[in-house]
């Protein structure tokens, strides 16, 4: 019985259906994210019904959406602002369940990516797992035992949000001040990007940020291009950045002690594991800190609601063996 993905972002929807045990994605599909709550709904069961006609043998739906997920109810307990839809929908478990008769099991985008990279990914045979994704902000997912850890209230995985200073540098999109994530994650990184070209006299700006007339409006877009052109501004840069990523990634190793930390996000792609690991190991207990690359890409979400479906459903049925949930 094969299950299916779908993963819910502020501007795509994506869906496929995996068979257990694998991340290949069939027949996939990715549509804008409406913003009126009644399209969304029935954008969504538009996904679901067109790959319930390419594989009719579908036992349950995960979906992975960002924002607090009750994942036991199925409820949306805190959106983003990136899918105001959602604000509107009190129990999108139930409303998807009474239209497309299959069980639907729900998760957060962070949570889910985890379970995707530690079942079917980078972290495939780890127990133990850590995964942080560095992208529009920061995520953290947590695998112990197998299990992904959610927390009393839901939201075990903001881990983007412990603050890495006290002096009131920054503030962060969630309020609070020198968050993680106000530094590590993209949007941390162009204001870092803006600051250091700032407090740089126009005369001591290299050839490269010379030819934009506004520093203001600079972008990662721009200092991944003058690191590819090794422009020593930009190198210092994305040298600060890894110091910001290391300086979050020590504590939360210190806490959790994972057997290995998974990196992965948009940005992952732009960091040097070598140099995040000799920034990272001096603040961490670990001697022997093991970090590698997500290697499902944006598809994890996918693949960990996927996943999550098929074990919660696979585990209510007696003629399959715990064996079988277990491997996948
Ligand atoms: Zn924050």
């Amino acid at each position: 019985m094969a299950t299916i993905g779908i993963d819910i972002g502020g501007t795509k929807i994506a869906s496929a259906v995996f068979q257990p045990g694998s991340s290949e994605q069939l027949f996939p599909k990715t549509t804008a994210t409406p913003h009126e709550p009644t399209l969304f709904i029935d954008t969504l069961v538009e996904h679901i019904t067109r790959l319930q006609t390419k594989e009719p043998n579908v036992a349950a739906i995960g979906i992975a959406t960002a924002g607090v997920v009750d994942s036991v109810q199925g409820e949306m307990l805190g959106s983003t602002g990136n899918l105001p839809a959602l604000n509107n929908i009190p129990s999108l478990r139930k409303v998807i369940e009474a239209r497309c008769k299959l069980p639907v099991f729900i998760e957060n985008d962070a949570n889910a990516a985890a379970y995707g990279e530690c079942r079917s990914g980078a972290g495939q045979g780890c127990a133990d797992m850590l995964m942080v994704t560095l992208g529009t902000g920061v995520g953290t997912g947590l695998v112990v035992h197998n299990q992904l850890v959610r927390g009393a209230h839901f939201f075990a995985g903001e881990g983007g949000h412990i603050a890495i200073s006290m002096n009131n540098d920054r503030k962060c999109t969630c309020g609070r001040w020198d968050c993680w994530e106000a530094y590590a994650s993209g949007t941390g990184l162009t204001q870092t990007i803006r600051q250091t070209l700032r407090q740089l006299m126009p005369a001591a700006r290299t050839p490269f940020w010379k030819q934009f007339d506004d520093i203001e409006s600079r972008t990662t877009h721009d200092l991944f291009a003058g690191m590819a052109a090794q422009d020593p501004i930009a190198l210092q840069i994305v040298d600060t950045w890894h110091e910001h990523i290391a300086a979050g990634l020590g504590s939360v190793v210190n806490l959790l002690d994972p057997a290995m930390v998974v990196i992965g996000g948009g940005l992952c792609q732009f960091v040097d594991l070598t140099q995040l690991l000799r920034l990272t190991r001096p603040r961490s207990m670990n001697a022997n800190l093991k970090l590698v690359k997500a290697t499902l890409g944006n598809h994890a979400g996918m693949v960990g609601a996927a996943c999550i479906a098929w074990e919660k459903t696979a585990s209510k049925q007696p003629e399959l063996s715990l064996s079988d949930s277990a491997v996948y």
